[in-house]
């Protein structure tokens, strides 16, 4: 992504390093819809993304039992009917709801409306239609993919094995790297993405790691694909297990799953077995066991060089923000691009911005955890009373009063995403802002109505997911005299 996006937009050379033997991480197939706005500035036509990735829709992710067994609600993508006044739609349900005449959350929503009935309608114009929508994606794939598009915008591939990094007087700049068979490759700038080994950071600022393991506590996941079966879901879903979450992601050949869990309450052989015993049809491959520690480097940006990826830090899939917190560190790499000599002041800006943005995301992971319905499990329960950061206690503590919520900065999930999780999870505010009080009982009634049945006439019109990507990955004449 960071090749494919630098040669696109700046007038440098750039050299990839990547080491076929080391290989990727090789999981990572679920996005946001910001993912849309980067292959879009990278020229990439939709059909042909989804041909080449093997790709699927998403509309938005399904949590199953974090409520409780059987409970289950989405965090869609998009708005949940709409404000009306100076008040956004939440504070108008939640006073319906408490009346006792609503109807679930989701049922206000247009992309969850449309994802249960396995239904997708794509922006044809190209522009962002009602529907906000992101892709399931095998990433090794879309990795190749955007490799060929940075080798044919003139960046040089080589294949070796990263041995030594060397510094200027043992300081915070890197002068060059050494690869295992002796060549050199010098550079005036560097970009980390050698995954969780963050070879480069370690060498400039070793051990700079904020540990988020006490709030996120999951540290394991095994990943399998098996054979594509059951609904074709324009949705993951994330179905919570006793001691963590699976997950089920639908790609063209093959279904994504995997099962994040937490070392301390189970252990591997259990966590594998859960998996293996939740899948739709056979497994395609052996489970993969992956390790990892939730957290990031305390600095993203050190000296001449930016970490991305999983040599940033990790936050577990819950949400889909790994792909995405790689495009917006490029995106924001790439509005602050440094000249000759890297300007500390960027780099300041860039740590904080990043800090900022990771922190939210980690407050609203938390969040999932922290409201589960799941009494009697000894991690859910542990989940229940943790001690939670300052800065969701205190979204906690507004939203509990009058179902106040705000979005602060370039937060990344919206107010429409903290109030369908919220909501989702059963925490509802105990009282609604008065000025709700506006729309009489009748109105309320009327317009939630109204609602509902413009989503389920629209859904009603749009074809299946299966029939929308079909038509979006065949060949542009075949498109056209379709
Ligand atoms: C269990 C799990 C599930 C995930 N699911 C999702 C998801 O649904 N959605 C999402 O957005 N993200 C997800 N992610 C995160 C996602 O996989 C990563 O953000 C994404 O793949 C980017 O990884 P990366 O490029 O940083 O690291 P990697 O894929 O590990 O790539 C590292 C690269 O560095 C190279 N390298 C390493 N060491 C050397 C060396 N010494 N010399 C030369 N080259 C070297 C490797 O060859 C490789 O090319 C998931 C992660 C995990 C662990």
């Amino acid at each position: 992504m960071a090749a494919a996006a630098l040669s696109r937009f700046t007038p440098f050379a750039i050299t990839l390093v990547e080491s076929e033997a080391i290989g990727t991480v090789g999981v990572g197939e679920a996005t946001i819809p910001q993912i849309r706005l980067f292959n879009a500035a990278l020229g990439i036509d939709e059909g042909e993304f989804l041909r080449e990735t093997k790709g699927s829709y998403k509309l938005g992710i399904e949590f199953a039992g974090w409520a409780g067994e059987g409970a289950r609600y989405m965090h869609a993508f998009g708005p949940t009917g709409h404000a009306h006044g100076i008040l956004p739609f939440h504070q108008y349900w939640t006073q319906a709801h408490l009346a006792g005449r609503a109807e679930a959350f989701g049922a206000y929503s247009l992309n969850a409306v449309a994802a249960y009935a396995l239904k997708m309608q794509p922006d044809r114009s190209g522009a962002p239609g009602p529907m906000p929508y992101a892709f399931h994606f095998d990433a090794g794939l879309y990795a190749a993919y955007l490799r060929r598009r940075a080798e044919a915008g003139g960046v040089t591939r080589l294949e070796g094995i990263v041995a030594q990094v060397n510094r200027a007087d043992a300081g915070e700049r890197i002068t060059s790297i050494t690869l295992a068979d002796g060549r050199t490759v010098a550079g005036d700038f560097f970009i980390d993405c050698s995954g969780f080994r963050s070879l480069l950071m370690e060498a400039l600022a070793p051990g700079e790691f904020a540990d988020w393991s006490g709030w996120l506590p999951c540290d394991r996941a095994w990943a399998v694909p098996c054979a594509t079966s059951g609904d074709f879901t324009p949705y993951t879903r994330s179905t919570a297990r006793p001691a963590g979450w699976q997950w089920r992601i639908p790609l063209q050949h093959r279904i994504g799953n995997g099962h994040v869990f937490c070392s301390r309450f189970m252990d591997e052989e259990d966590a594998r077995t859960i998996l293996l015993a939740n899948l739709d049809a056979r497994r395609d491959a052996e489970p993969r066991l992956l390790r990892f520690t939730t957290g990031t480097r305390a600095r993203h940006w050190v000296g001449n060089c930016v970490a991305l990826g999983l040599a940033a830090g990790f936050m577990e899939p819950l949400e889909s923000t790994s792909i995405h917190l790689v495009q917006s560190s490029i995106a924001r790499f790439l509005q602050m691009l440094p000249g000759q000599l890297a300007e500390p002041a960027l780099a300041a800006e860039f740590n904080r911005q990043a800090a900022f943005e990771w922190s939210r995301i980690r407050d609203f992971l938390i969040l999932h955890y922290w409201a589960n319905g799941r009494e009697g499990e000894p991690f859910w329960d542990a989940c229940r009373r943790m001690e939670l950061p300052d800065t969701l206690a205190s979204k906690l503590d507004t939203w509990r009063a009058t179902g106040f919520l705000h979005r602060e900065h370039e937060e990344l999930f919206t107010v429409e995403g903290w109030s369908q999780v919220l909501i989702g999870q059963g925490v509802i505010p105990g009282a609604v802002n008065p000025a709700t009080r506006e729309l009489a009982g009748d109105q309320l009634s009327a317009m939630l109505t109204a609602i509902t049945q413009r989503n389920q006439r629209a859904a009603a019109a749009m074809p299946l997911h299966l029939a929308a990507l079909r038509a979006a990955v065949a060949p542009p004449e075949l498109r056209k005299t379709a």
